[in-house]
This record gives structure tokens, C-alpha cells and sequence, in this order.
């Protein structure tokens, strides 16, 4: 048996801060639960795969107060046992170290959600064939063990199912604009096929899938080390090190971002709705940065001596990311709030808060 796997099993005591010690984790928890209605969730046995990484884990931390029943599932290959660490002794919480591609159990849940991705650019160029298949094989056993249990699924798509698009912003009606062989073409076709494969379980057996493409999402737990790190969490730690901030290129390069607390409401209150109108949905925020200023403006929060240098543009890479957010808008009666300024002033204290 994993030695991870609950070794000694307590109820959960409805105290958002158990174990966590974090103020800013908590106190965001809350504002994610304040948004959405808990009763879709009350009881209700949840699987997430990819639930130790960034936005797993807060969805895991979040239906555990609700009373959900949560099986976590993850390989750790990219995601990390601290960001659950906390839960492993909570009765309602399972945590199960497998591959989502492999994954031969079929526990009785009423919801999966399909987040089990490598989504840091540089990881995933190194990691090809994982990553096209935590999308396709992956997605295909998720929806496989759902349709087991007519259960609703919620898929992590991503704003790179649009490739390099040329309609701003971009609505869910835009198909993309994809090279199937281009160097970021184990994500983009990767998530396209998972969408795909979502559409075909719900023409051919009727089952409930939502799927978000999420576009970039920051906040605390966001990996920022090495291959894994974003943008955001990378340039934070770099000028919390005074290392010099990397920008690649010129950073004219635009991407809009949201609040962790803002992409895991929108993606509660889509997986909350009894029925939906819309099988996909952007998820993400209606404001453009660029590159360049993002790295000034973390240099101003952290206060920071770091220098700003720039590198190539790494191939691939795309100039602009900004959704259409009218239909998220109109179907969930909600739009995210949470300032950019704002959300880096949090995530900069959460890192700074970490051990060095
Ligand atoms: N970026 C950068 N310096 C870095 C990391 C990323 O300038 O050290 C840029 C990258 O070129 C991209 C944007 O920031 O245009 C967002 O990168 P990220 O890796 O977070 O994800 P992406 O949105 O490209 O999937």
C-alpha cells in the first residue's frame, strides 16, 4: 500500500485552516465558497485526477468543505503531495498515487473532474508523449469510469485549445488555429482531442460533460521552479531572489490572467449547474497584460532589485491570449472580480510566506 494513502483516518471538522497554517489559502477558500452554491456538491463522492496539483488541489480543498467525498488521484509528476499533505488524514479524503491513463479502479462517484495535464510549456516540450496522452488516454479512462457511474465530468481544457488564435477576444465558437506539428502541438491537439472525445461520449452515451478551457490561472501553490514555472510565479520568485526576471522576447506578448479564486469558482458554478446549455465555456479574465509590464509590475510589488532580461522568444509561443467572456457571463450569472494588482500582491505574499 502507498504510505501516503490516509494513514490515520479523522472526520473533517468544517475548519478551512486544518493543518494549512495559511491565512491566504484560507481566507481565498472561503471566498470561493462564499461564491458557489454547495448543495450540488453536499455528499456527493468526487474523483479528481491531477487533484495535488495547482488547480486540483484547491478544488479538492474546496469540496472537502463542502462534504464532498474526494478519491484524489496523481502520479506527482507534476503536481506535489504538499499542496494535500494537509487532507491525507481526513475521513473523507483519499489520496491515490496512480496514473490517469492507467487507472484501473472504478470507484462509485457522481462527478469527476479531469484536471491530470503537464501545462508549464517548457515541461511539456520535454515530456511529449505523457502530455498528448493524459489528454486522450487519460480523458478516455475519466470518462470511461464516469459513464460507469453516470457521473458528470468536468474537463480542464485550456485557452491553448485555440492554438495562436487570430479572433480577439476569443469566443467558444472560434476552431483555432492549430499546427499539429508545431512545438506546442502535444498540449493544443492534446486538449483539442480530449474536447473531442468529451463531445463523442456525450453524442454517443448521453453523458454530462462540461468542458473549460481555462486561460492562465495564478495564485499561491502555482509551481514557479525550473521547467514547471509560469510566468507569474516564476517572475515572483525571481524577484524575490533578486535573480534577474526572464521575459522572453520583447514581452509585447499579451495574456490575460485570473485569480485562482476566480477560475475555481466559475469552474464550480459550471459543474453546479443541474442542467447546462453550454458543453464549453472560457474560463478566465477580460483584461490583456503584457509580458513586459507584468515583469515591471511584480518588480514594484516585491520591491525588488531584480533586472528585467530579456531571451528569445521561445518557438511556439503565442503573442495574445484574451477570452470572450459573454457566454460565462450569461451562463453562470457571474464574472471573476479579483484585480490583477490585487492577485499578484496575494500570491507575492504567499511565496514570500513559503520556506526559501
Ligand atoms: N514567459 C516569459 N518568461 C518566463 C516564462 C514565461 O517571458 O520566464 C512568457 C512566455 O513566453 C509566454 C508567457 O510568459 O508568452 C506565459 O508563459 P507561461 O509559461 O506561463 O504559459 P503559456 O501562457 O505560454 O502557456
Amino acid at each position: 500500500m502507498n504510505t501516503l494513502e490516509n494513514p490515520r483516518p479523522r472526520r473533517y471538522s468544517g475548519d478551512l485552516a486544518l493543518g494549512l497554517k495559511d491565512q491566504i489559502i484560507n481566507q481565498d477558500l472561503d471566498a470561493i465558497r462564499k461564491s458557489i452554491d454547495p448543495s450540488a456538491f453536499q455528499g456527493k463522492g468526487v474523483l479528481v485526477s491531477g487533484g495535488s496539483g495547482f488547480l486540483g488541489s484547491w478544488i479538492c480543498d474546496t469540496l472537502i468543505g463542502l462534504d464532498s467525498r474526494i478519491i484524489c488521484l496523481d502520479n506527482l509528476s507534476t503536481g506535489v503531495f504538499e499542496n494535500i499533505d494537509h487532507l491525507k488524514t481526513v475521513k473523507s479524503f483519499k489520496f491515490e498515487r496512480a496514473d490517469v491513463c492507467t487507472y484501473s479502479k472504478n470507484p462509485k462517484v457522481d462527478m469527476v473532474f479531469h484536471l491530470a495535464s503537464r501545462p508549464a510549456p517548457e515541461d511539456y516540450q520535454k515530456h511529449p508523449v505523457e502530455t498528448a496522452l493524459a489528454s486522450a488516454t487519460g480523458t478516455d479512462r475519466m470518462l470511461d469510469l464516469a459513464r460507469k457511474n453516470d457521473a458528470r465530468v468536468f474537463y480542464a481544457s485550456s485557452s491553448e485549445a485555440y492554438g495562436d488564435p487570430e479572433v480577439f477576444p476569443t469566443p467558444e465558437s472560434y476552431e483555432g488555429k492549430v499546427d499539429p506539428l508545431g512545438p506546442r502541438s502535444c498540449y493544443e491537439e492534446g486538449k483539442r482531442f480530449g474536447e473531442a472525445l468529451c463531445k463523442a461520449y456525450h453524442d454517443q452515451y448521453g453523458l454530462d460533460v462540461r468542458i473549460a478551457r481555462l486561460f492562465n490561472s495564478y495564485g499561491p501553490r502555482l509551481r514557479a521552479e525550473g521547467l514547471y514555472g509560469r510566468v507569474i510565479s516564476r517572475f515572483i520568485l525571481q524577484a524575490l531572489r533578486g535573480d534577474d526576471i526572464t521575459v522572453f522576447g520583447d514581452g509585447s506578448q499579451t495574456r490575460s490572467f485570473s485569480y485562482v479564486t476566480d477560475t475555481v469558482s466559475a469552474s464550480l458554478l459550471f459543474m453546479g449547474l443541474d442542467r447546462s446549455s453550454e458543453m464549453v465555456l472560457n474560463i478566465g479574465m477580460k483584461e490583456e497584460n503584457n509580458i513586459r509590464d507584468l515583469a515591471e509590475r511584480i518588480k514594484a510589488i516585491a520591491v525588488s532589485d531584480s533586472s528585467v532580461r530579456f531571451l528569445p522568444l521561445p518557438a511556439g509561443d503565442h503573442m495574445r491570449r484574451l477570452p470572450d467572456t459573454a457566454r460565462m457571463e450569461r451562463l453562470l450569472g457571474w464574472s471573476p472580480s479579483l484585480r490583477l494588482e490585487t492577485g499578484l500582491d496575494r500570491t507575492l505574499r504567499w511565496f514570500r510566506s513559503q520556506k526559501p
